[in-house]
């Protein structure tokens, strides 16, 4: 953990990517005390502009040229952050329509920008409508609200359907489709749904799977993009019209955890020059994309909290920090997990200091689920120095319980 750690490579990410100097891990160009005295408290998540934007060019340097990539917003939705990805990435992946006013105050193209998510409220198709964003369908009922809108608005609505595909992503941390879900349309409810659009004032874009999240299983990632492939032409035959998009999903994961090992990038890469070349005989016309969110962020954000206490409790050590699962629930292990295990963390002013001793580090909630790293090896850590939770550039601010416990709000910072 000395030296810097070289650019990111798809596929070799380190844990680390930050460079210590002097002991102190280096964020975004800053000494981790430079920038908790310039951000004025702690604690606070930041993220590295060049990390990130490094790691993104290097994927999508080595993406096949006609593969989209897209930055599924929900990962990290900070503004500038998002903007950041604008300049990165082919589309953004909305989620809501306050995810779809950040990207288009960001500069974001419409025409780039697509909008899934189940019970999508009258209100905002409405405003995808008039915004002009794909909308990914998810239900009938959506429908009949865009053509209302459609209609009012006098704009013709771009729809694509998202399809709960009849397999699964094998070995996802999140599975998201195969058997019943409240994501997308059966695929065998699909050709219905297809012959009604047919007869409508929209226009039909294509089809959009999204299988499931946080898969380090390479193989698995191209069995189903390779069945979402077959899937969609099987579904083109009954489509209204030529299908222009069509959305492979994502899952890339992250290796968060003790023994989880990267995912592999060269299959998948290899994997999807095969179906890109297939697409082109069989959808000649459909354009297509995959949707990332973690994979892009996670690795360059970082969470560091001030140790405000040292406590040994029959013989463990607990470092008490002024943070903790309410800003960083993923971390704490209750977010998705089902046994806990730690994020890795560190104490970052001693980033060069080799394990001394086992500590916990905990947050000061009254709740015995405020872990954020449990019996981990580190160095000794005194009050005031720096306890850091890596891989936390995704799911962390906005997928956390902010108010509880009334504590103030961690600060974010892309530096
Ligand atoms: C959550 C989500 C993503 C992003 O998932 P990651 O695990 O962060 O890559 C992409 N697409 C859809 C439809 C999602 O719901």
């Amino acid at each position: 953990m000395n030296a810097p750690n070289p650019p990111l490579v798809p596929g070799t990410v380190s844990t680390n990517p930050f460079p210590v100097e002097n002991g102190e891990l280096v964020v975004g160009g800053l000494p981790l005390s430079r920038l908790a005295a310039r951000l004025g408290s702690t604690p606070f998540f930041a993220y590295d502009r060049d990390l990130i934007s490094a790691h993104v060019r290097a994927l999508r340097s080595v993406l096949p040229a006609d593969i989209d990539l897209h930055y599924a917003m929900k990962a990290n939705p900070m503004p500038a952050l998002v903007q950041t990805m604008v300049g990165l990435v082919d589309g953004l992946d909305l989620a809501s329509a306050g995810e779809m006013k950040v990207a288009l105050d960001a500069g974001a193209d419409p025409e780039e920008l697509s909008f899934a998510g189940p019970g999508k409220r009258p209100a905002e198709l409405w405003q995808a409508v008039a915004a002009g964003v794909t909308i990914n369908l998810e239900s009938p009922r959506e429908l009949e609200a865009i053509v209302a809108a459609g209609n009012a608005l006098g704009v013709k609505p771009r729809v694509a359907v998202r399809v709960n595909p009849d397999f699964e992503l094998k070995a996802s941390g999140m599975k998201m489709a195969g058997g019943p879900k409240q994501f997308g349309v059966d695929a065998e409810q699909v050709p219905e749904l297809l012959a009604s659009m047919g007869r409508l004032p929209i226009e039909f874009r294509g089809f959009h799977v999204y299988s499931g999240s946080q898969n380090l299983k390479a193989e698995a990632i191209c069995e189903a993009q390779v069945k979402t492939l077959d899937l969609a032409v099987r579904l083109a035959e009954s489509a209204p019209g030529p299908v222009r998009m069509l959305n492979l999903g994502g899952g890339f994961g992250v290796p968060y955890f003790p023994g989880d090992r990267p995912l592999e990038l060269l299959p998948i890469l290899e994997n999807l020059r095969i179906i890109a070349a297939d697409a082109h005989k069989r959808l000649p016309e459909a354009k297509l994309v995959i949707e990332l969110g973690r994979y892009l962020v996670a690795h360059g954000g970082i969470y560091v909290m001030r140790i405000v206490d040292r406590k040994v409790s029959r013989g463990q050590v607990f470092l008490v920090t002024d943070g903790g699962l309410n800003h960083h629930l993923a971390a704490s292990g209750n977010f998705g997990q089902v046994i806990r295990k730690n994020y890795p963390v560190l104490i970052g002013n001693r980033a060069d200091t080799p394990p001394e001793e086992e500590a916990s580090i905990v947050g000061p909630l009254c709740t015995p689920l405020d872990i954020l790293g449990d019996r981990v090896k580190l160095p000794r850590a005194e009050v005031g120095d720096f306890a850091c939770v890596l891989l936390s550039g995704a799911y962390g601010y906005t997928s956390s319980p902010l108010q509880f416990l009334s504590h103030p709000h961690p600060l974010e910072a892309l530096v």
